[in-house]
């Protein structure tokens, strides 16, 4: 049974859980050239930490979770925490979110484990721009990692950040993908976080912009039936063997049946990506709170999800989001 319910009556099943604030590449969207302010390792909750804070939210009815980052590959046995994770049978799914660079030897070992979905973020299809993006030369990687989980079982979806100038003339090339890939590309409106971007106009891409874009070089496109709380509007070209979605990050109309929480990896609880954080677990363990008071905790912090991404970004106390997805957990 679901307990964590808001005020508006949305249940909450789906946590995102930032594995680290560290990241191999430095993606010009997201972070500046000499990366963040990385916090102390001490400060990062620590597996045991996250395997309990995930163990008493599905008590209380999560079943699906989001690994993220920074990037959760680079911290140092994240592979055995998936394992200890995979252990827990209130969890339907495990997905993880990564851009993939140090990945392909995992992936059999992930596909043992049961993982179900591997979010990569890709930008680009072409290796200059992806240096340019990243500021690292990793393409050749990263396409390799694509490559080797489509052979795999695991659900491969792409995240491709839409940047205005950059790589909007790309859009129909990730669509084309589709055509003998199974896979789901999802376009995300670029959110303006810590990072200028490399957008080259400022024309505003949302998603009407970028389904126009579709549209116009498409004849057959239908309207996949989407999935309650789904994040994107998903689609499908006519005999195509992908799909693709579009994810209004930014324009926020989505959050009506919006069913995640997020912890950074600092344990700062959030109901909201836009929310600035409303409750600092890691110090509230590290302070002895047994289940029961994480559980109340948790109940109670839940209820006060704010009814959308405007709401929560209005009641910052520091009101420019301008933390990087790195620290948040994108
Ligand atoms: N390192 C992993 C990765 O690259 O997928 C996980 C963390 S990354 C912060 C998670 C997702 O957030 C990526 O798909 C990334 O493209 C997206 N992201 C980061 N900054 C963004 C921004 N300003 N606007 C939209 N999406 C962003």
């Amino acid at each position: 049974m679901n307990m964590l319910t808001d005020k508006f009556g949305r249940k909450i099943s789906y946590l995102r859980l930032g594995i680290t604030d560290r990241c191999n590449l430095r993606c010009q969207y997201c972070m500046p050239a000499q990366g963040i302010d990385i916090v102390k390792r001490n400060e990062l909750l620590s597996y045991k930490e996250m395997y309990r804070i995930t163990r008493v939210l599905s008590e209380l009815g999560v079943n699906k979770v989001r690994l993220t980052g920074g990037e959760p590959f680079v911290r140092k046995d994240f592979v055995k925490f998936l394992e200890s994770l995979s252990y827990n049978k209130n969890l339907d799914q495990i997905n993880i979110t990564t851009n993939g660079a140090l990945i392909s030897n995992y992936i059999t070992e992930l596909e043992n484990l049961g993982i179900n979905t591997i979010n990569l973020s890709l930008d680009t299809l072409k290796a200059d721009k992806f240096k340019q993006i990243t500021r690292r030369d990793v393409f050749k990687e990263t396409y390799e990692t694509l490559e080797n989980l489509l052979l795999s079982k695991l659900v491969l979806k792409l995240n491709v950040v839409v940047q205005p100038g950059f790589n909007t003339d790309e859009i129909v090339d990730f669509v084309e993908l589709t055509k003998t890939k199974d896979l789901a590309v999802r376009f995300i409106e670029e959110m303006p976080f810590n990072g200028k971007g490399l957008r080259a106009t400022d024309e505003i891409w949302n998603f009407d912009r970028i389904y126009h874009e579709i549209q116009k070089n498409f004849n057959d496109i239908t309207e996949l039936s989407n999935k309650r709380s789904s994040t994107s509007k998903n689609f499908k070209v006519e005999g195509y063997k992908g799909s693709f979605g579009i994810i209004p990050a930014f324009t926020r109309t989505i959050c009506h049946d919006c069913n995640r929480i997020r912890i950074t990896a600092t344990g700062m609880f959030k109901n909201c990506l836009f929310d600035d954080g409303v409750f600092n677990l890691r110090d509230f363990i590290r302070k002895g709170a047994s289940d029961e008071d994480l559980k109340e905790l948790f109940i109670s912090t839940v209820q006060q999800k704010p009814k959308n991404g405007f709401v929560a970004e209005a009641n910052r106390k520091d009101q420019n989001v301008s933390e990087s997805m790195s620290t948040i957990g994108g």
